[in-house]
């Protein structure tokens, strides 16, 4: 049986594969699943030629049926389900369960950005007799996005969606650690009838395949999501160029849990949220700052429910936490730890890797950290979640303000008047009370400071995908 696709990219409506190619290995076991091709600079200009030719075409798609061949291609992934799962375990190490729900996010981004794209209205403008003000929502033109590896299918989804939905072309240059999700997509639409050329999937050198297509004339949008780093030189180059960018960066997200709440229920729900995908999501709950009286319920019943997680590979059956996805986290959970407990932290649960084959490493909670471990201020970007005491909310939300990045933030309150506060005072582009969900594909999403700028999803989400035209009409 195949269990894992023949990787290529996917320019112009056909496939290929390229001179030069890199492995993709399991992170379960380290074994070599896979070669993703890297395009080189030839391969780039045909996408961008084929780009430039579906967006002439795609732009004058009626939007209804834009949307029509969106929704065949969701519910094509949808009936694929077991079969891109599989592939994403494979190459992403997450259990089968996350990894067909993750199936499910990526078609509902789809269905959602599907009928968004029918209702990109504008306005007609009150004005004298004998002119008309109009603002039309046009599609911006040629996309150039760069997805990374941590949701294989639901991250390129997101980009596609815009950009399809608002009748942009679009380059995409998904993870080469994650290949497969991203190719599963664009069968889905080739399949679904989307016409060739409207979308162009590549892998590559990342900084090769970007300054490449950053300063082309006919990109007129950076889509990004990954690291601060990555998408401050990104912005950059784009503004060289005076290209308008969107940024999903990173976060470090705070958790404020007030002392009116059960600590332990409280605790059970936020070890298995911390933990989901290994920790590597740019929301997970990271940093709880929990009032005094709660405080040791908290952390006890936190640690004894990180011990239990069960890790390892996502194809087992019970499986909780599957691997990091490659060596490189492995490396900074351990100097983290080591920083953290150096400085005096208290380590309550993991700490460690787990075995010497496969990227696992277990469940980690430290308490008690000064400000300056590196943890308190640099993303863990894995299974690793800190908790300090506080004595109160205003002294929890400047903790929770502290830090440049602003993507997620949550809390814990019965009260009222707390939630008002935390809402109206936590600087994160999504405040999150009482649940820590913090991205459906009905509201936008996105940060603040260096978490970066521009909103996904959502009614807001089309809106960095076209620009505004204002024409002005006198009758004759
Ligand atoms: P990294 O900074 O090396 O890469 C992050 C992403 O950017 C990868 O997908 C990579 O392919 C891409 N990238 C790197 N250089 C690029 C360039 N010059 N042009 C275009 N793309 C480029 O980090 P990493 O070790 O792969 O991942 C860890 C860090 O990435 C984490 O600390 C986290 O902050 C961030 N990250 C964030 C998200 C998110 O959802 N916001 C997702 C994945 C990774």
């Amino acid at each position: 049986m195949t269990r894992y696709p023949d990787l290529q990219v996917y320019i112009g409506g056909s496939w290929r594969k390229t001179k030069r190619s890199q492995p993709v290995l399991n992170p379960a076991d380290e074994s070599v699943i896979g070669e993703v091709p890297l395009v080189d600079q030839s391969d780039l200009d045909d996408a961008l030629q084929a780009a430039a030719d579906g967006f002439k075409m795609w732009r004058k798609v009626a939007p209804r049926v834009r949307g029509e061949i969106m929704v065949k291609a969701a519910a094509l992934m949808r009936e694929r389900a077991d079969e891109i799962a599989t592939s994403i375990t494979l190459e992403h190490g997450k259990p089968f369960p996350q990894a067909k729900l993750e199936v499910v996010r990526g078609a509902e981004f789809f269905e959602w950005d599907a009928a968004e794209g029918q209702r990109t209205y504008g306005h007609v403008i009150p004005s004298e007799p004998g002119i008309k003000y109009m603002t039309l929502h046009q599609p911006i033109g040629m996309v150039a996005a760069f997805s990374p590896w941590n949701f294989p299918m639901s991250q390129p989804c997101r980009k596609i969606a815009g950009a399809l939905a608002s009748g942009c072309s679009i380059i995409i240059k998904a993870a080469e650690e994650t290949p497969a999700g991203a190719m599963h997509i664009a069968r889905a639409l080739q399949d679904a009838g989307l016409p060739p050329g409207v979308l162009n999937l590549v892998f590559g050198v990342p900084a090769e395949v970007s300054s490449y297509l950053i300063p082309q004339e006919q990109t007129r949008l950076i889509a990004f999501t990954g690291s601060t780093a990555v998408g401050k030189h990104l912005t950059g180059l784009a503004a060289q160029h005076m290209k308008p960018v969107l940024m999903e960066l990173g976060g470090h997200a705070p958790v404020i849990v007030c002392d009116d709440v059960d600590p332990i229920e409280a605790a059970i729900t936020s070890v298995s949220r911390k933990m989901r995908n290994a920790g590597q999501v740019c929301t997970s709950p990271t940093r709880f700052y929990v009032q005094e009286p709660i405080y040791n319920a908290f952390t006890k019943a936190f640690a004894e429910h990180a011990k239990k997680i069960v890790v390892g590979s996502g194809f087992d059956a019970g499986v909780e936490m599957g691997p990091v996805a490659n060596h490189r986290r492995i490396e900074a959970m351990e100097m983290l730890v080591a920083d953290a407990t150096a400085k005096g932290a208290r380590l309550l649960a993991g700490g460690d890797r787990i075995g010497n084959r496969g990227y696992f490493f277990a469940p980690t909670v430290l308490a008690d950290l000064p400000d300056d471990a590196r943890v308190m201020r640099e993303e863990p970007f894995g299974p690793l979640a800190v908790i300090n005491p506080v004595k109160t909310l205003d002294e929890a939300i400047e903790k929770a303000n502290a830090l440049p990045f602003g993507l997620a933030a949550y809390a814990f309150t019965r009260s009222s008047r707390n939630a008002d506060e935390i809402m109206d005072r936590v600087e994160a582009g999504n405040v999150s009370i009482n649940t820590l969900e913090a991205s459906v594909a009905e509201v936008p999403f996105g940060g603040v400071k260096d978490s970066g700028y521009g909103r996904e999803g959502g009614a807001e989400g089309l809106s960095h995908y076209t620009v505004v035209k204002t024409v002005s009409h006198r009758m004759m």
